[in-house]
């Protein structure tokens, strides 16, 4: 059914938010157990229990406009959701993954803030001034989810996953003296895992700016020990 009206299409909408939060609900749990960082892991973890009660409210919504509760599919959150499962499946546990999994999270944040932005509009245009303060406070949570995911990635996991990436790499690594600086650095900055932001960032910059992709290829033990965890 076409929307007719904007009180229509405020429905279609609080509908699509409706079956995004239940797909996010089930996603959000994996993303956690997928990831390494602690600090992430509980990060999605409390935005999973946020999620629930974002559910429940989006049920107030319905009711407090008279509308039966009801979901229809959100093709935008199946693929968001989708993209995050291809990275699980496909990269290996540890700071890339996390990377892509805030990258992913990030982007149903993204989403969601559009969504609700858009919904509290409507249902203030609507006089619906229940329903648009609770559609303003999903807003405000989703605003917060997204902000952490930001502070984790900037002040920690990128400049791991950067660091992992310049280990992880056989080819091309040289044997030149920076090569050498690159091993002891990629070294320091897996080693001392959650500390020193500081000294890793100055780490992080000089692995970027000379070579991306090359490394001394050394750390085989740490690789396998990975590789064994996942299994
Ligand atoms: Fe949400
Ligand atoms: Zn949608
Ligand atoms: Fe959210």
């Amino acid at each position: 059914m076409a929307a007719k009206s904007l009180r229509d299409l405020f429905i279609e909408e609080l509908r699509d938010a409706y079956d995004g939060e239940q797909r996010l609900l089930k996603a959000l749990p994996r993303m956690a157990k997928a990831a390494t960082n602690e600090e992430l892991q509980d990060a999605f973890t409390r935005h999973a229990k946020e999620t629930e009660r974002q559910v429940a409210r989006l049920e107030k919504v319905f009711r407090s406009i008279g509308e039966g509760v009801r979901g229809k599919k959100c093709d935008g959150i199946i693929g968001i959701v989708e993209e995050a499962k291809t990275a699980i499946d496909e990269i290996d546990e540890g700071a890339v993954l996390d990377a892509a999994l805030i990258a992913g999270g990030q982007r149903a944040e993204h989403y969601e803030i559009a969504a609700y932005g858009t919904l509290a509009h409507f249902a203030e245009l609507l006089g619906e001034q229940r329903a648009k303060d609770f559609l303003g406070e999903t807003l405000e949570e989703e605003k917060a989810a997204d902000e952490k995911l930001s502070m984790i990635a900037m002040s920690d996991v990128n400049r791991q996953a950067l660091a992992t990436n310049g280990e992880q790499s056989d080819e091309g690594g040289g044997s030149s003296l920076q090569a050498g600086m690159r091993r002891v650095a990629q070294a320091m900055g897996m080693t001392d895992d959650r500390r020193g932001q500081g000294g890793r960032r100055s780490v992080g910059r000089r692995g970027n700016s000379s070579t991306k992709r090359s490394g001394g290829g050394s750390s085989r033990a740490r690789r396998s020990s990975r590789a064994a965890k996942k299994r």
